[in-house]
């Protein structure tokens, strides 16, 4: 019988998701300015009005999707099922409401299932960052999706 859980490599070259909310733009881009040399040896992508900030700012190559609010969390997320985006640094503000709290939410749950390492603040991505694991592949055990599936079919 095959296990509930399956070895998942996160490799030496990361996808990473850079992610901040309105009020902490200029903290990410800060950021991204001072980790340009680590980010550029990784792929990059990002929400669209971020994306299109630090872009800007750094000359980073960034694949950009949606806005925020208009589903690039989600798009984000659907990477990280789909195993393109495995490392994520996300300046979210807690002190506004955001229109889209339930997909960002819903970013951090999919973050937890996979396994995935997520900063949601400056300090958090700093440790990251200067990670020895990001100068190398890290195996990680994340939930066996189609064994879920089987049995899940046969016994509901
Ligand atoms: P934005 O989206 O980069 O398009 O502003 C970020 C967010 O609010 O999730």
């Amino acid at each position: 019988m095959s296990s509930d859980y399956i070895t998942f490599t996160i490799k030496e070259e990361k996808g990473i998701a850079l992610i901040a909310h309105d009020n902490e733009k200029p903290k990410l881009i800060g950021w991204c300015r001072k980790n340009k040399e680590i980010l550029e040896r990784h792929r990059l992508y990002g929400t669209g009005t971020t994306s299109r900030m630090i872009a800007d700012a750094t000359g980073l190559s960034i694949r950009a999707f949606n806005s925020g609010p208009l589903g690039g969390d989600q798009q984000i997320g659907a990477k990280i099922v789909e195993g393109q985006i495995d490392f994520v640094i996300f300046f979210s503000d807690p002190l506004t409401a955001q229109p889209h709290d339930p997909d960002v939410k819903a970013l951090m749950r999919i973050a937890q299932v996979y396994d995935i390492p997520m900063a949601i603040n400056k300090a958090t991505a700093d440790f990251m960052i200067r990670s020895s694991l990001m100068d190398t592949a890290y195996d990680h055990e994340v939930i066996n999706f189609r064994k879920n599936v089987e049995d899940r079919a046969g016994s509901l």
